[in-house]
């Protein structure tokens, strides 16, 4: 039976560039859509631009447009970015636009009408100079805790503190500079306080919309029953700041994050609007117009799906379904909330060049569906992080795209086309495979791919997309493994097995399509070029019951290349490098100025006579451990390529754990005299820096050098 879907994913803010991170969410919700889609059911997808706050504001402004010129570029940015990596909205839409702006200021009025939203005077910080209010995130002061200068109004980066801007000592305005100034001004507040909400969400985070996590996280946050933890929220903000005015409230403007989940609806809208059908309509055939009541009026048939980051579960889970009741909406059937992306191991990091954007991901590397497939084999629907392994995603889309998958195709194909004139034909009494009217029989590998369908479509629809692949690359494994017994590269050079390596190639390629099938939600471009390959209409997920018996296919052209490492290597250098301008023009340029007066003077001159008496040799840390009794040392082995390590005993503890530094290169001094210590003999030195701040680092060479190596 047809469903009706409709399916969001976060908005994306108009303040900076896609990257890596955010890719994460959106091909996790394009993949389930495109299975939808090809399920036959009517589904949707739609997202918009995140325009409004303060941040756009100050950033037009410094840029010198107007926010509408800065939201109007970054739109077509992020439409291009998402576009590479094959997201398939059917509308894009913008958080500033007519429809959202009706929608976000209908649901307000029908929240006042029901009594559920109050004015209260609450006094706030004020910059005089620029004469606005100051959001948290711009007003910047010492930590009343740590005393460390320059922390941010709502937390402290250096302690971790969480406190009021109140709270800062000697605070500024982060946008002029100058102390700000407290001053009372109305504010609107949704009463989420009231009665009517807590028990509202206390039964609908009950309800099973939630994944189990998340819904323990709800319960904390609404504490026990009676508890009633929920305060009110405060939806306006004064002017200067842009967004949408409300309704009868001159000077006030609602709070970025009221009409952003109100974008999903102005998205649709729009869409709704839209004089042809858009692509994922008429799954089922039909032209109707698409009506936007039948998805988001109180009572709707149509399932509403929402997938976002773990960190906005908040907005999404209390504030947006309390908003959607009480305005006489239907709620979300479902959130779906993802972890985030680390990169090798560790938060994505400018330093490390880790912090890749899509438009470099796309430079270098071009094909963006080797990212979906690595993403989707780590994807299993919980809340968990996911990790990209550089390393391992090469190596998993050589081993299973190139190696396993397009090398079914491109082993049997030229066979079909140059010795068969292109017929894949399958006789019905070899090998048990039935004919298309008979469906397939099951004692056949054909059969057993076919009968995986609905087993495949179960782990998609729950978005256990790794599990999905792994399903999908066994049976890959088996195919690769049919045709080896089959060896039809020995079929066509013996005399009279013209139908045998016929048959052998047309039942391999009757495979490689129904895996096609099963990863065109990862690799839509990919199956596409199947499609046309194999001269098929676009494959839908009943195909999988049906086989090619007779049929002509096209010239198989080359479908993918391997992945070469060097191209991972230069992306992450690019983003390495194209970090320098950015923070010379920063915080380093007055970090440098900063050390510049910091640093102790220069000892005297030497000669390289001198100099050339110190013999430094590059040195493996074999092992390091703890001295007993000693408060300073560590104990170091070091191999710098003697019969016998040398033990040195370096006043390092405070900056290592001994744990991080097996194994680890350095550089120690190798003919400085033996000195008798305390704890034992330490036979030399390592070398370590440290300055006026605190902090110890030791030296390591560049990959490469060996133990003994001489530096000079
Ligand atoms: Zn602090």
């Amino acid at each position: 039976m047809s469903r009706k879907i409709l399916v969001t994913s976060a908005l994306p803010y108009a303040n900076g560039s896609i990257h890596l991170g955010h890719l994460v969410e959106y091909i996790q919700t394009d993949i389930w859509v495109r299975f939808q889609k090809m399920r036959g059911h009517e589904c949707h997808y739609v997202c918009a631009d995140d325009t409004h706050g303060t941040p756009i504001m100050l950033r037009a402004e410094k840029e010198g447009v107007t926010p509408e010129q800065l939201i109007a570029r970054v739109w077509q940015e992020h439409f291009d970015d998402f576009a590479a990596f094959h997201v398939q909205f059917d509308n894009y839409g913008s958080t500033n636009s007519a429809e959202n702006k009706e929608s976000a200021q209908s649901i307000y009025r029908t929240l006042k009408a029901n009594g559920l939203i109050e004015v209260r005077s609450i006094e706030q910080y004020y910059d005089p100079v620029k004469n606005m209010f100051l959001p948290d995130r711009f007003i910047k002061g010492e930590c009343p805790k740590c005393h460390a200068k320059d922390q941010y109004g709502d937390n402290c980066e250096v302690c971790g503190a969480a406190y009021a801007p109140t709270d800062l000592i000697n605070p500024f305005s982060a946008v002029s500079g100058a102390a700000p100034v407290l001053r009372n001004s109305d504010h609107y507040f949704f009463k989420l306080s009231d009665p009517r909400c807590q028990n509202f969400l206390r039964e609908w985070t009950r309800g099973g919309s939630l994944q189990a996590e998340a819904a323990n996280k709800m319960q904390e946050w609404l504490g026990a029953e009676g508890e009633n933890k929920l305060t009110d929220w405060d939806i306006s903000r004064d002017a200067p700041y842009f967004g949408f005015e409300i309704p009868d409230a001159p000077g006030k403007y609602f709070y970025v994050w009221l009409d952003a989940p109100v974008g999903y609806m102005g998205s649709f809208k729009q869409l709704c609007n839209l004089p042809s059908p858009a692509s994922g309509r008429g799954a089922g055939g039909e032209g109707a117009p698409l009506n936007f009541d039948d998805y988001w009026k109180q009572g709707s048939g149509a399932e509403l799906y929402h997938f976002i980051g773990k960190d906005i579960l908040y907005f999404h889970a209390l504030f947006w379904p309390a908003m959607l009741q009480h305005a006489g909406f239907r709620t979300p059937t479902k959130l779906f909330a993802h972890g985030f992306l680390t990169v090798n191991g560790e938060k994505m990091s400018k330093s490390r060049g880790t912090f890749i954007t899509a438009r470099s991901y796309v430079d270098h590397i071009k094909n963006t569906e080797y990212l979906r497939y690595y993403y989707a084999a780590k994807l299993n629907g919980t809340m968990e992080d996911i990790d990209l392994n550089l390393e391992d995603f090469v190596a998993k889309v050589n081993s299973d795209l190139i190696g396993k998958y397009i090398n079914i195709a491109s082993r049997c194909a030229g066979f079909i086309s140059k010795k068969f004139d292109g017929k894949i034909v399958l006789p019905q009494n070899m090998f048990n495979y039935g004919s298309e009217s008979q469906g397939v029989e099951s004692d056949s590998l054909q059969a057993m791919f076919a009968s995986r369908a609905s087993v495949i479509a179960e782990l998609y629809e729950s978005r256990d997309y790794a599990k999905a692949l792994r399903e999908i690359m066994a049976l890959a494994d088996q195919a690769n493994q049919y045709i080896a017994e089959m060896a039809p590269w020995v079929l066509a050079k013996q005399e009279g097995q013209e139908e045998k390596l016929q048959t052998v190639c047309s039942s391999a390629l009757n495979l490689f399509r129904l895996l096609t099938l099963y990863l065109k939600p990862v690799l839509p471009e990919l199956a596409h070029q199947v499609e046309q390959f194999l001269n098929i209409p676009p494959l839908q997920w009943s195909d999988a019951q049906t086989i090619l018996q007779r049929h002509t296919i096209n010239e198989y052209k080359h479908l993918a290349t391997r992945l070469d490492p060097k191209l991972i290597e230069a992306m992450v250098a690019a983003n390495q490098e194209n970090l320098k301008p950015m923070t010379e023009s920063h915080s380093e340029t007055r970090h440098a100025e900063h050390q510049q007066h910091a640093i102790a003077p220069i000892a005297e001159t030497i000669s390289i006579d001198d100099f050339s008496k110190v013999d430094l040799r590059v040195a493996r840390i074999a092992n390091a451990e703890h001295v007993e009794g000693a408060e300073k040392l560590l104990k170091l082995t070091l191999d710098i390529g003697e019969a016998q390590p040398r033990t040195v005993f370096a006043g390092i503890k405070s900056a290592y754990d001994p744990e991080k530094l097996k194994g680890r290169m350095t550089v120690m001094v190798a003919n400085l005299a033996p000195r008798k210590m305390k704890f034992g003999l330490s036979e030399g030195m390592v070398l370590a820096a440290s300055g006026e701040t605190p902090g110890l680092f030791i030296l390591s060479p560049d990959d490469g050098a060996q133990p003994g190596m001489r530096i000079k």
